[in-house]
């Protein structure tokens, strides 16, 4: 089934789409190069006759399940969507031999840094820090990158734990940007891998800064330590402070759960948190019930009235939420406050202020029922993810080459801060596979385990080399950072 033809989820599709029309000219000779390869876990296999043309339903059986927000295909979604790869940028014929000598420049830094990166990577995850109280991590990172020769700038425009890593080699050239996020969840700690992200963007960073020196390419790399991704909109801080001002483009990436040896460039959900309050009145809930206003009514009918608003949404849209009440609260008094926390998430940002409408709506019904007040708080909201085609091109190239790792394009219904960076400058956020268990997907504590295994490491090391190639590309290759600035104007 294309893209195109699915139904169910056709508004969720349209970066996906702008991809396609984007690369359209290049996309089948990038597919069927994609669909020759075959892979187990941590090797790299040459497809057998059988395996050529793979059907994506015979990857379903090595397909790790996941149940809530990560950047993978889910098993429902291997089913519906064809195993369809990035469009490559093809234009290669005077890079290629720069870009076999750049690779293997990366390569070997990467492999140089591995048991270093290791060791950051598992101190980061013992040691799990709540968004925006990343300073383990941030001491951690920017005492590492200055004793790797770069420029850090701790405590970076007025945020505690940001920091930025600058390194710049000659005069004039372009700016790459790199993230590291840090940060962890609540109770179940790096149930979301960002300790991978962060040694990942500190491999990329060191090997770019080797690969400008060796290959004496002027330009600049920058990597930013970007706190408070689980909810703070980090990044959108960062972004309005000017934080990537000045840089070309802009990589990361993410793990997840997903087939075997695998990564993926989806887009991902708008995303913008609600809390709605409701103020009512106590009283004595049996001797005078009718001298209260109810607020915990109050939630319950906006719980309610969400839940029915959901048949009538798409299903590539979300809300979800809890009631935050009080702890002290008795039976036997009518309580007269209630709080309750909402995400509300939609493919573009555009459908996503059409929904947040259509759930206020229920909080107001709700608090009219009850005769309560109503105070709704709305976070920043996060942007949809806009894949720049050319970068994703390049990227799928570098890690077939380095790897023979497969990359498709699924919609994926998690969200992140980096989606508003991506509506700013050229940007990739690939997602990765790691080994996980059965229903271990991000925020699981099974996931946290995952994120630690010597699996997960390795995949992450794969990853961080194609990004590294990917990026030192937009350094060297004017030709081809045009492109990637074009493919971004087209996408607006
Ligand atoms: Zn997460
Ligand atoms: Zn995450």
């Amino acid at each position: 089934m294309s893209l195109d033809a699915s139904n169910h989820h056709s508004s969720g599709c349209l970066s996906l789409r702008r991809l396609f029309k984007l690369g359209s000219e290049r996309t089948s000779k990038s597919s069927s190069k994609q669909a020759n390869s075959s892979h187990k876990y941590g090797q790299t296999l040459k497809p057998s006759d059988s395996e050529r043309n793979v059907d994506i339903t015979d990857l379903s059986s090595r397909v790790f399940y996941d149940t809530c927000c990560n950047f993978a295909c889910s098993k429902t979604n291997v089913a519906t969507y064809q195993w369809e790869a990035p469009p490559v940028y093809s234009n290669l014929s005077c890079h290629d031999y720069n870009r076999d000598k750049v690779r293997h420049t990366v390569e070997s830094v990467v492999d140089e840094l591995d048991s270093s990166l290791r060791s950051l990577s598992l101190k980061i995850h013992s040691h799990p820090e709540l968004m925006f109280e990343e300073t383990y991590a941030h001491n951690l990172l920017s005492d590492f990158m200055e004793n790797h020769g770069f420029f850090v700038t701790r405590h970076y425009l007025g945020l505690e734990t940001a920091f930025r890593a600058e390194y710049t080699y000659g005069k004039g050239g372009r700016t790459l940007g790199i993230n590291s996020e840090m940060d962890a969840l609540p109770v179940i700690g790096h149930a979301c891998g960002h300790n991978l992200i962060a040694i990942s963007g500190v491999g990329m960073a060191l090997a770019i800064k080797s690969a400008l020196e060796t290959h004496k390419v002027p330009g600049k790399v920058v990597l930013l330590g970007t706190p408070g991704e689980e909810g703070g909109g980090g990044k959108i801080i960062l972004l309005d402070r000017g934080a990537y001002k000045g840089m070309n483009a802009c990589l990361m990436c993410h793990p997840s759960p997903g087939p075997e040896l695998s990564s993926s460039v989806p887009s991902s959900l708008a995303m913008q948190s609600l809390d709605a309050e409701f103020f009512g009145q106590s009283a004595h809930a049996g001797d005078a019930p009718w001298e209260g206003t109810n607020a915990l009514d109050a939630a319950f009918l906006a719980y309610s009235g969400v839940a029915v608003l959901r048949q009538q949404i798409k299903p590539d849209h979300r809300v979800h939420g809890v009631i935050q009440g009080s702890e002290k609260r008795a039976a036997n008094v009518i309580p007269d406050y209630a709080k309750m926390r909402w995400y509300v998430r939609a493919p573009t940002r555009d459908q996503l202020a059409q929904l947040v409408e259509r759930v206020c709506a229920c909080f107001e019904g709700a608090a009219l029922a009850t005769s309560c007040r109503l105070n709704v708080t709305k976070s920043t909201p996060y942007y949809d993810l806009r894949q720049n085609s050319v970068l994703a091109g390049a990227f799928s190239q570098a890690i077939s080459e380095e790897s023979g790792m497969a990359v498709g394009l699924y919609p994926s219904g998690a969200s992140t801060d980096f989606g508003n960076v991506s509506y700013v400058l050229p940007s990739l956020h690939p997602a990765f596979a790691i080994p996980t268990q059965p229903n271990g997907g991000n925020h699981s504590p099974a996931f946290a385990d995952s994120a630690r295994t010597t699996e997960a490491h390795a995949a992450c090391m794969i990853i961080t080399k194609a990004l590294a190639c990917t990026g030192f590309r937009v350094l060297e290759d004017g030709n081809f950072s045009r492109q990637v600035r074009e493919a971004f104007d087209a996408s607006l």
